[in-house]
């Protein structure tokens, strides 16, 4: 079976975003057939639609993993769950949200799954982390990230202290 690359974007405004965060980091290196290879500094960003709402912490990982892009899907959204996400309303507040940014140079367009992530080049909160651990990172449209991007202001996003 062969050996995939995918980066996964977090995020998390609820019920301290930290810790969620934090925690599912680990929890995708115990993912079945999956190893963490990465993982990007923690950023907090402010929200995107409904401004009544925590900012956000993001992170984004990278996997190997011998899954299936559904079967990752399953699995990202199994981990969702244990951290007992509600779906309420559209991008409003959540403990954990796990989407699914690059799958090696696929292209998918599937009821269930979009890759790459369509808004993946749009958002500083996903662009910015991705960067910091692959500057050089080509998309599957041969496009290098680093100049894909429109033009992205970074005020909306801060760093959070290194993780020790
Ligand atoms: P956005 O996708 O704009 O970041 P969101 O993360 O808030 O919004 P969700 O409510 O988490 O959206 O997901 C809605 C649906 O999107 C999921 O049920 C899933 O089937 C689908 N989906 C499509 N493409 C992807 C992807 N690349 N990663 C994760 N989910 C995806
Ligand atoms: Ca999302
Ligand atoms: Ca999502």
């Amino acid at each position: 079976m062969t050996v995939h690359r995918a980066w996964i974007g977090l995020g998390s405004n609820l019920d301290d975003p930290q810790r969620h965060v934090e925690r599912a980091i680990e929890e995708l290196d115990r993912l079945p057939l999956t190893r963490r290879r990465d993982a990007s500094r923690l950023y907090a960003s402010r929200p995107l639609g409904p401004q009544d709402q925590p900012d956000f912490i993001n992170a984004v990982v990278l996997l190997e993993t011998r899954l299936s892009p559904l079967a990752l899907l399953d699995q990202l959204q199994a981990l969702e769950q244990r951290h007992r996400r509600v779906r309420a309303r559209r991008w409003g507040p959540r403990t954990l949200d796990l989407d699914l940014l690059l799958f090696d140079d696929s292209i998918l367009a599937l009821p269930r799954l979009s890759v790459p992530h369509p808004e993946l080049t749009h958002r500083a909160f996903v662009v910015l982390p991705l960067l910091e651990l692959a500057p050089e990172l080509v998309l599957p449209d041969g496009c290098r990230l680093a100049t894909a991007t429109e033009p992205l202001t970074q005020d909306d996003l801060t760093p959070l202290l290194p993780r020790t």
